[in-house]
């Protein structure tokens, strides 16, 4: 019998996941009644647990959407706010204090709130209802009473007191009943009286004879009738009823019964009077459930429109293009996968090679700084120039055992470095950076966790290799560290190549020089710093001790700018005559070494660097490329796991609106589906649901 309002709340709650407001509006049964009327207690006695708000000072600031579920597996009774995320809540008096904090939250200044609190409550005692409780009318307002309070309860009121829904007006026997609040509220929008059923609550607070008269009353005829209750425990019993909140309802009903059925003759079967609470449940249970079928075939036809006007919308924003979460993710990987693809193909062993070749190029401008360039002047005083060492080189003795030092010194220098980890780190970081700009070119860009998942994927797997292929690397180039052995042909490619070494690393001075000139305020500024520091380096001028404040009338900033443009200048003076060395003819030859150290070391690195790629290619290339894929794969699986994957394809929001649009569709369509059952069965009461 109560198939339809079942099925239809089913409906809404599946509607209500459709998002964006929904045109489908389902009939529910809406209680008003003015402040200690019994509206409370009325729900509470059809609910059959104690669960609203109470209190001298407590009124409801919020509209509580009460969903009553029939539920004949459930073995306790429980309470859900889905909004929440609360489920399955078996204490009432949790309930209580969950609608209290609500109600509570609705600031002062705003009075009522039409934003509805979600509950429902699921029972295999409580008939399938949906009921809106609403904040009581106030008469007059009281002292810490916002004076609008009024107004605005009233307003909210109006607004869920419209067609289609059914108005349970709440009224006290022992009040005018002419002067009912609810029952005037609810003469404004349902002047006929034909969706208003009347409440008359506090029966055993009148005579037995004012309480027929009231429930007779024919000032305001309501074709659903007025029904008299008891919604309170007398209170000798209240006490054993109350523990047991369960039995709220049967308390009740006892008490009604006992009382009804002593007055027969005002009260029973000849009266023609409706009484009790379960006559009242019986009846928001048949008038619901024909508001609902007669609303059937408007539903249908609504949800047939959406459906048409969502199925519209797929057709010309996406031409009906399927996308699931699941897809989306496939086709990001694909995409990323095909461009590391292109990646792999493209960085391979040449480009680890030059890569580093670079890294070693700088490493042989240090030894040569360090053991052939550098002239001390960390301070203003006079310094040696070391061994003078520039000046002789030309004349470098091949069987001068100073040079030899020189030279031996500079190579191991270089072959000792730890070749292994700096090939590891470079190979690591050229990997990881080109995996980071694939990344920041694909959809992952998006994806800001996703995309950390897949670059510490490609960390994780590069840092698994790095030792092992340090290690390795270290070992492979042993002999060098002993006797580089370089070959003629080794010695005409090193000489060409450190000749560009060179130029390039003049360049870098001459544009730091540059940028040091514009710090200073020009070149003839700097040119005075650089004058005075070259004097005193040479002892023409005599400075004694620190000056923080400067010397010479330069600021001791200013000093250490000058000091740093010598060093370049030398520096770049130095890069000249040794290029023009490198190049000259002297340098052709392998037998010069000790004269061209720059050429020697050139040769040395190259080398070093031939070898560790090998190594490098095999064991972290080679490897990186088969499996990194894999890693990625799995590292992302765990990531989207429990949820990870729809949040993720939602991130985009380009991919969420059609999502969205897709899940509309397929709800609007299971919608459709069971609405049409449910016609068939009622009989085909709609007539437009063969058009979907
Ligand atoms: P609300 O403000 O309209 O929700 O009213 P309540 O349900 O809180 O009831 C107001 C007061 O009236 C409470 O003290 C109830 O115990 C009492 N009350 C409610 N219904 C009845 C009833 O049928 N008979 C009697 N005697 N008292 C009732």
């Amino acid at each position: 019998m109560m198939y339809i309002t079942k099925k239809m709340i089913e409906i809404r709650n599946l509607l209500s996941r459709v998002g964006q407001s929904s045109n489908v509006t389902l009939p529910s049964i809406v209680v008003i009644g003015s402040q200690s009327s019994g509206k409370s207690s009325v729900l509470e006695a059809i609910v059959g647990h104690e669960f609203l708000p109470k209190g001298s000072n407590m009124i409801t600031r919020r509209p509580i959407e009460l969903t009553l579920v029939n539920d004949p597996n459930a073995r306790v009774d429980y309470g859900e706010f889905p909004d929440l995320g609360l489920n399955r809540v078996t204490d009432f008096s949790m309930i209580q204090k969950t609608l209290t904090e609500l109600n509570q939250s609705v600031p002062e200044e705003e009075c009522v709130s039409d934003d509805p609190i979600r509950l429902t409550i699921h029972s295999p005692r409580v008939p399938d209802l949906s009921l809106i409780d609403l904040p009581g009318y106030i008469q007059v307002a009281g002292r810490n009473q916002p004076r609008e309070l009024k107004r605005k309860i009233s307003e909210l009121c109006d607004k869920y007191i419209r067609g289609p829904n059914i108005i349970l007006a709440i009224s006290a026997a022992d009040t005018d009943l002419a002067n009912s609040t609810a029952l005037q509220a609810s003469r404004r929008v349902d002047p006929r009286g034909e969706r208003t059923i009347g409440v008359i609550t506090k029966m055993d607070l009148v005579d037995p004879e004012k309480g027929t008269d009231i429930l007779n009353d024919k000032q305001y005829p309501l074709r659903l009738g007025y029904v008299g209750v008891i919604s309170k425990l007398p209170t000798q019993t209240g006490g054993l009823f109350r523990r047991e909140s369960t039995n709220l309802l049967a308390g009740i009903t006892r008490n009604e019964k006992a009382y009804f059925m002593n007055h027969p003759s005002q009260f029973g079967p000849e009266s023609g009077v409706s009484t009790g609470t379960i006559t009242l449940r019986k009846k928001l249970m048949q008038v619901l459930e024909q508001q609902m079928s007669s609303k059937l075939s408007e539903t249908t036809d609504a949800i047939v429109r959406e459906l048409e006007e969502t199925t519209y919308q797929f057709k010309v924003q996406y031409n009906e293009q399927p996308m699931s979460a699941e897809s989306y993710l496939a086709a990001s990987l694909d995409d990323f996968k095909h461009q590391f693809h292109s990646f792999a193909n493209s960085f391979g062993r040449s480009q680890l090679a030059d890569l580093l070749k670079d890294a070693l190029d700088q490493k042989v401008l240090d030894q040569l700084a360090a053991r052939y360039w550098n002239k001390p002047i960390e301070d203003l005083s006079p310094a040696p120039y070391q061994a003078d060492t520039l000046e002789d080189l030309p004349k470098a003795e091949p069987n001068s055992p100073y040079w030899h030092r020189q030279l031996d010194a500079a190579c191991s220098g270089l072959t000792r470095l730890g070749v292994g980890r700096l090939a590891a780190n470079v190979a690591s970081s050229a990997v990881q950076a080109g995996i980071d700009k694939l990344l920041d070119k694909s959809s992952f860009a998006k994806h800001p966790s996703a995309r950390a998942v897949v670059s510490e994927a490609a960390a994780t797997v590069l840092a698994d290799r790095s030792y092992a292929t340090s290690d390795g690397i270290e070992i492979s180039l042993k002999p060098y560290k002993f006797d580089p052995d370089i070959q003629p042909n080794e010695w005409d490619k090193g000489r060409e190549h450190v000749v560009g070494v060179l130029q390039s690393e003049l360049e870098q001075c001459q544009n730091a020089l540059k940028s040091l000139e514009n710090s200073v305020g020009g070149r003839k500024k700097l040119k005075e710093v650089m004058t005075f520091v070259d004097k005193a380096r040479k002892g023409d001028i005599v400075i004694e001790g620190d000056h923080p404040s400067g010397a010479g009338g330069f600021s001791a900033a200013l000093l250490e700018r000058g000091r740093e443009a010598v060093f370049l200048r030398d520096r770049a003076d130095i890069i000249n005559m040794r290029i023009l060395a490198a190049k000259s003819r002297k340098c052709k030859s392998l037998e010069n070494k000790y004269y061209c150290p720059e050429v020697f070391l050139d040769a040395v690195a190259t080398k070093l660097t031939q070898t560790a790629v090998l190594f490098l290619h095999v064991e972290m290339l080679h490897d990186f490329y088969q499996r990194f894929p894999r890693e990625v794969e799995s590292k992302l699986n765990e990531h989207m796991s429990g949820g990870g994957l729809e949040k993720f394809a939602r991130e985009d929001a380009k991919v969420r609106r059609h999502l969205d649009l897709i899940q509309r569709k397929e709800l609007l369509e299971l919608v459709l589906n069971k609405i049409q059952d449910l016609n068939r069965l009622s009989g085909g009461g709609g007539n437009s649901g063969g058009r979907g």
